[in-house]
């Protein structure tokens, strides 16, 4: 069966001392707390390994928020898939839609992303989404589709059963504009039957599919009600524990 994940993306903020200060306070906080849902909080790179140290990883499990699309070598300042790995984090954030905007990733990249990901054990979040014109035009099924497709369907079965999914409709990142319930779930529905008719029903009913986009505690239980949402992919309320904990409660 699939999880029901919540997952904070920290973006760039947080020196350090503060981003350890809060995911030691969320550690506490959840210590000896029943949750319906696993806990993940992505961090930038320089908080991977001394987070990992400093918290119970069986209650929240570390991610990237990013990893390179090459093995190693000469890519100053890129930090591979398997150095990632190597802090103790499990998870890795890929194909994020500020990555795809302001850093050129396109499928191409991204599949090699997700291939270095799985072949260091760790597992892709790998984030789709439309942005405003084309959800306006009315091709974000198509939109989405093409970037499941593109980056995805290349791997086989048993590695595509590894990868988590998260729908962020660019036009909710970060801009208070969620999408309503519905439209969440057409879209999470339409995901699902699109691996459905490319891996079979049960590869695609075992797939955790996260909505991110201005989620937080007023909404996260709607969100999380519907059928297809399996949890929450979260910015800005994964920034402090009193927001990111409703979210979490919301299951
Ligand atoms: C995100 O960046 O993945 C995100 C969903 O951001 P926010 O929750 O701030 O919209």
């Amino acid at each position: 069966m699939r999880k029901n994940i919540v997952a904070g993306n920290w973006k760039m903020n947080k020196t350090l001392q503060e981003g350890l200060a809060l995911a030691k306070e969320l550690d506490a906080a959840l210590k000896g707390r029943t949750v319906n849902c696993d806990v993940i909080i992505g961090t930038p790179f320089i908080h991977l390994a001394s987070i990992a140290a400093a918290i119970d990883t069986t209650r929240i499990g570390v991610a990237a928020e990013n990893c390179a699309d090459k093995e190693s070598g000469a890519y100053t300042g890129e930090v591979s898939a398997t150095m990632v790995a190597s802090t103790g984090a499990r998870y890795v954030i890929i194909g994020h839609s500020e990555r795809r905007a302001y850093y050129h990733e396109t499928s191409p990249i991204l599949m090699e992303k997700v291939k270095l990901a799985l072949a260091n054990g760790l597992t892709p979040i790998f984030c789709v989404g439309e942005v405003l014109a084309e959800r306006e035009a009315g091709t974000h099924f198509e939109v989405v589709a093409r970037q499941v497709e593109e980056a995805l369907f290349g791997l086989k079965k048993e590695d595509f059963g590894k990868i988590v999914l998260a729908y962020e409709p660019v036009w909710a990142i970060g801009t208070g504009r969620t999408a309503t319930a519905d439209q969440a779930q057409e879209m999470h529905a339409h995901i699902r039957q699109i691996v459905a008719a490319r891996y079979g029903e049960e590869v695609a009913a075992d797939c955790s599919i996260l909505y991110g986009g201005s989620c937080n505690g007023e909404n996260a239980k709607e969100l999380f009600s519907r059928p297809d949402v399996d949890g929450g992919l979260i910015g800005g309320a994964s920034l402090s524990v009193e927001k990111f904990m409703p979210i979490i409660e919301a299951f």
